[in-house]
């Protein structure tokens, strides 16, 4: 290694804390020229001011397996062409563009385009069908699109006729016969010219609309800001120890809050190189992307992780005496909580632990994580991140925090169990939900956040996930969460994945009841009915443990990669099965892919 390479220094956690102010980190940005922010000037526009415009911004890996590079010039000029076509349609200023499309380079110029121009982004999920798509198109009143022709015949044109404001559908490859209605992207955006210059932002504008993952009933169309880029740009130093010249990959999709905060903007303001993965979740094929493609930082979804780990050959090897991993570095997880198994799993297969991240649609960035300079604690979320204000609070009778004359209480005690709250005022925190501003009202109390997630705090500062206020099991006078109780199944070696509920009983009240899916050279008998059972009772004890399992082939997942607890619920008991707009659904081959969170 070249002597003169000085490896950045992370600060440790407490002096990272003490020191820190987001005014001052405002530093880090370039600002346009007024003192306005403009997250696509900040990912764009910076690097070719400072002479960086022939570095790789994405590296784009094809389902052939081949490999096309664009460099942040490149990505200039297609944003900028895009703006210009935005402004030629007459799109407003904070009118909003939606995005149905997978990792394309096309996504990355729409995306920028849109917001250098100062026009608003909503992407959506690929795999939505037509009620999904014309839902949030509804609700957000969607001005333009950008798709393709194949998924706007699919999916669009049948609800077309139910959302006359939108104006402009732009086919990525509309072919000799267009379909009526729809403009040619190529046409327009080769029409127009590659320099664009972004307008002054104010800090407080409109940026994007992400709807939340609706895990707990329908999804919310969560608004923020420019001024989030700070926050986006901060947190993947802190949490996800991403630095020049590191290759960064998330698996998330781009159609939820992570695929945009950390699969588009963090790492493109970094001026790092991102692997964009237009192919499927296949345990040989990700290993060979990270190892072909040289990855340093790899962000991840537990729900991948699960599959990596289920997939993992019978004779014990590692992954990485196939794929020569050496280049990876740092690895972080987000979306659902991350079983201790997980982290040690990372140790062993992939050599590095991996780091639970948390965070949410509505705080748009990392707020909580096994900090790069910590040891990982397997179980627990990690502690707040520099800038972040965190604390347990004291809940009432309906599980969320209570709050009396407008007061909350902090509980203070080590394990105290209660809700999480955030110190409002957080960079990237959202500005509202679309429609609902008495929903996003009731989300704050006393200077303070809500979270709607349940966790304690331990002596040294760790936050430990419960559960979601939703999914939080009472039984026989215990408060259960069912993270605690999926996370020992699953060190069972049977257990590939598990999801557990409460289910009403006549004597306890309610049982803690779980459905697991067996590893694949499992039978599903009784014999390990019981084996797991008993497993369960000697690692939980008999209040915690589950009284009953059932054996599935699958668990209800959200397209986010959710395990979606209230579903199993709703099943279990009969019940109406609510909003499943966001419910996986056994999609066509080539499709499928378990998406990183999203949040
Ligand atoms: P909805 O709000 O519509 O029900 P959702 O909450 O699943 O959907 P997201 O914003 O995508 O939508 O997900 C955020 C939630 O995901 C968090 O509130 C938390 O419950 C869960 N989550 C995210 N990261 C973690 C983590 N590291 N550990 C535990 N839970 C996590
Ligand atoms: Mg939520």
């Amino acid at each position: 290694m070249n002597a003169l390479w000085v490896a950045p220094v992370m600060p440790d956690y407490e002096s990272a804390r003490a020191t820190f102010s987001w005014r001052r980190e405002r530093s880090r940005l370039a600002g346009l020229p007024d003192g306005g922010i403009n997250i696509g000037y900040e990912a764009v526009d910076r690097h070719l001011r400072e002479g960086h415009g022939d570095r790789v911004a994405l590296r784009c890996v094809g389902r052939d397996g081949s490999v096309a590079a664009m460099t942040f010039a490149r990505l200039a000029a297609g944003s900028s062409r895009f703006a210009h076509v935005l402004e030629t349609l007459g799109l407003e200023r904070g009118e909003r563009v939606f995005t149905l499309l997978g990792r394309r380079f096309e996504l990355y110029s729409t995306v920028l385009g849109t917001l250098r121009a100062g026009r608003v982004l909503c992407p959506l999920f690929t795999a939505f069908g037509p009620e999904p798509v014309a839902l949030r198109m509804e609700l957000g009143n969607a001005r333009a699109l950008v798709t393709t022709r194949e998924l706007y015949e699919r999916k669009v044109a049948p609800v077309r006729p139910r959302l006359p404001h939108l104006r402009h559908v732009l086919l990525l490859d509309p072919g000799a016969d267009p379909p009526p209605g729809t403009l040619s992207f190529p046409a327009l955006t080769d029409a127009a010219p590659d320099e664009y210059t972004v307008q002054p932002t104010d800090p407080a504008e409109p940026a994007l609309l992400h709807f939340t993952s609706g895990t707990t009933g329908t999804p919310k169309g969560a608004v923020h800001v420019h001024e989030a880029v700070l926050a986006h740009h901060v947190t993947a130093a802190y949490a996800l120890d991403l630095h020049e010249g590191d290759v960064f990959w998330c698996t998330a999709d781009p159609g939820w809050v992570t695929g945009m905060s950390y699969g588009i903007i963090a790492p493109l303001t970094h001026g790092v190189t991102t692997v964009v993965d237009e192919g499927d979740f296949a345990p040989a094929r990700w290993y060979g992307i990270l190892a072909d493609q040289h990855v340093t930082v790899w962000y991840t979804a537990p729900t991948a992780l699960r599959m990596l780990m289920r997939a993992a050959p019978r004779d014990g090897s590692a992954p990485t005496a196939r794929h020569d991993l050496s280049s990876l570095r740092f690895v972080a997880s987000v979306g659902e909580p991350l079983n201790p198994e997980a982290v040690h799993w990372g140790r062993e297969a992939l050599g590095l632990p991996v780091h639970d991240t948390w965070w949410q649609t509505e705080t748009g960035a990392i707020m909580i994580a096994n900090f790069a300079a910590d040891p990982v604690r397997p179980g627990s979320m990690g502690r707040p991140l520099p800038g972040v204000e965190a604390a347990v609070l004291a809940c009432g009778e309906d599980g969320r925090a209570a709050v009396t004359s407008g007061h909350v209480q902090i509980l203070q005690e080590p394990g105290a169990q209660g809700e999480l709250a955030l110190r409002s005022g957080w960079p990237s925190m959202f500005r509202g939900y679309l429609h609902e501003p008495q929903r996003y009202e009731a989300c704050f109390a006393d200077g303070w956040y809500l979270t709607g997630d349940l966790v304690s705090r331990d002596a040294d500062g760790w936050y430990w996930f419960v559960g979601r206020a939703d999914d939080v099991i009472k039984s026989a006078g215990h408060l259960i969460g069912p993270f605690e109780v999926e996370s020992a199944l699953m060190e069972h070696p049977a257990v590939a994945e598990a999801g557990v509920i409460g289910r009403p009983d006549e004597l306890a009240g309610t049982i803690v009841k779980a459905f697991v899916l067996p590893r694949p050279e499992y039978p599903p008998d009784p014999q390990l009915r019981r084996d797991v059972l008993a497993f369960a009772r000697r690692r939980l004890g008999p209040a915690v443990a589950p009284r009953e399992i059932e054996f599935v082939e699958d668990l209800p997942h959200t397209r986010s990669g959710k395990v979606m607890r209230r579903l199993l619920r709703a099943r279990e008991l009969g019940l109406p099965e609510g909003d499943v707009s966001t419910l996986e659904a056994p999609e066509p081959a080539g499709t499928a892919r378990p998406s990183g969170k999203e949040p």
